[in-house]
């Protein structure tokens, strides 16, 4: 007898599939891996990313396991319409069902709240069984031992790196916007012999693709002495490359950035959010310090490590004038990619409380929650600056001239701690990291950021002027450059499509 099939469907279309956008990130998601991974052997077990691929609503599958995020919830509420239509199960998971699993439950058969690793077998063996309950919450801080390694052969060939893992959870920091910030719980980590497995576990994957990992942690170094306990490991399986996210203060440790190097990550992404020291304090982001960006990035450049930055626009304390500068400012910085989005008042954080309290959300769109919207009135800035500011780094930053030159730049700096016989090698792994990124955040740029337009944000929550809170350089010092990277006429500047 055949078993039963579940599918599971990693969301991605917060704005609906008629208006899809299939982003070319190098990297899945870890959630859909895990969760594969997690189920038994009583069921087939299928894999989909719609980030990727549209779903398939004429599959044979019997039951539908959704992973979403916040901004997917409205879509995943559709998609589950449309399935339960066709007689199947679905089943609802993640950051979202976790934390608002009553506003969920209508819209499903099943919804987990929690983390799926000691519960999503037993939910698979009642579905099997045809005795599931409506509800199952997964215990809280669980052990993290003898996870299952996640299943990488079946995640989408167009994926560059489809070893995604993570060796911790949780972060010690109390950033005011983050979902870790909604329920916090103690910094939790793997065996570091389970995270080696999972790092080995390739086998039917390609070989080059066996040589690339990334380490999807939200802050790898809440633990320092195991995160250099676990670097010294990793390095030790000769990867070609590897991603590994961390807070900013973690550089302050030499020998951890040396033990990056050692392990042979390639790229950094790191929170720098802003460079207005006003605009980090207001969301309690401390461990970041603005004046130590620079030299911090040239430390990981010269170890042949580039820095993928988020930034995020409309922070409390962003000003007019602070926009004006960010792009020179951006550039002495030199971070080889950002990700720069529109800060989200997710709900439950501090962060969506303030701004709510302050009767300043006037979007409660869930689908607008991803970055691309703005959904509050920011505090001195217009949405009009909001959206001018962030169409026009993203053209300046990843014209291909200036992409060139950031090239050039961590090429130098690497290559300044004088010849290796690794490094002709290191040199291209880097390129190629550096293109994937910067090819990423491109076609992002040209699906959802250039034709987004500005919200209509109530006149009474039009924004209060005062002065400039700019911090960290006296004004007026790179007119020549910003000139150079950010004149929108330039048409070298622009992003083409
Ligand atoms: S450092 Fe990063 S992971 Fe930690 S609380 Fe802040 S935003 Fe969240």
């Amino acid at each position: 007898m055949s078993k039963p099939t579940v599918e599971i469907i990693v969301l991605f279309q917060n704005l609906g599939e008629e208006r899809a956008y299939y982003a070319r990130s190098p990297a899945p998601p870890l959630s859909g891996t895990l969760l594969a991974g997690l189920t038994p052997d009583s069921v087939d077990v299928r894999l989909r990313h719609e980030m990727v691929r549209p779903i398939d609503y004429e599959t044979d599958a019997d039951i539908i396991a959704l992973s979403f995020m916040d901004f997917c919830a409205p879509h995943a509420y559709e998609v589950a319409r449309r399935f339960r239509k066709r007689g199947k199960i679905v089943v609802a998971g993640g950051k979202y069902a976790s934390t608002f699993p009553q506003a969920v439950m209508p819209h499903v058969d099943v919804t987990v709240a929690g983390e799926a690793d000691r519960c999503w077998p037993r939910v698979v063996d009642d579905l099997v069984a045809g005795r599931h309950r409506r509800f199952y919450q997964a215990p809280a801080l669980a052990s993290l031992e003898d996870i299952p390694t996640p299943r990488y052969d079946l995640v989408e060939s167009c994926y560059a790196v489809p070893v995604v893992l993570e060796a911790t959870r949780g972060c010690p920091f109390k950033c005011t916007y983050c979902q870790l910030n909604i329920r916090p719980a103690p910094y939790r980590v793997r065996p570091i012999e389970d995270v080696i497995r999972d790092l080995t576990a390739t086998a039917r994957l390609p070989y080059h693709k066996r040589k690339l990992a990334m380490l999807l942690d939200n802050n790898l170094g809440g633990d320092m002495g195991y995160a250099k306990e676990l670097l010294q490991e990793i390095a030790r399986l000769k990867l070609w490359a590897l991603g590994v996210q961390f807070a900013f203060s973690c550089l302050n440790d030499p020998e951890f950035v040396d033990l990056l190097a050692a392990a042979n990550c390639r790229m950094a992404f790191l929170g720098l959010e802003s460079l207005n020291e006003p605009s980090l304090l207001a969301v309690q982001k401390r461990q970041n310090k603005v004046s130590d960006y620079e030299r911090k990035i040239m430390a990981l450049k010269e170890r042949g490590i580039l820095t993928f930055a988020g930034m995020m626009l409309a922070l409390e304390e962003d000003t007019p004038e602070y926009y004006a500068t960010l792009p020179g400012r951006l550039e002495e910085v030199d971070p080889s990619a950002i990700f720069l989005s529109i800060s989200i008042p997710i709900p439950g954080t501090p962060f969506h409380r303030e701004m709510d309290g302050q009767g300043r959300i006037f979007d409660a769109n869930l689908a607008h929650y991803e970055g691309d919207h703005l959904v509050f009135a920011p505090g001195h800035v217009t949405a009009a600056e909001v959206f001018a500011t962030r169409k026009h780094l993203m053209r300046s930053f990843y014209s291909w001239p200036n992409v060139a030159r950031r090239w050039g730049r961590l090429m130098r700096a690497y290559w300044r701690g004088g010849p290796g016989w690794a490094k002709p090698f290191g040199s291209l792994l880097i390129s190629y990291v550096l293109f994937q990124l910067s090819h990423f955040q491109r076609y992002h740029a040209r699906r959802r950021v250039f034709p987004s337009t500005v919200p209509v944000v109530p006149q009474r929550k039009e924004p209060r002027r005062r002065a400039p809170a700019v911090v960290g350089r006296p004004t007026g010092w790179t007119e020549v450059r910003e000139a150079q990277v950010c004149d929108p006429s330039n048409a070298n500047s622009v992003v083409r499509s």
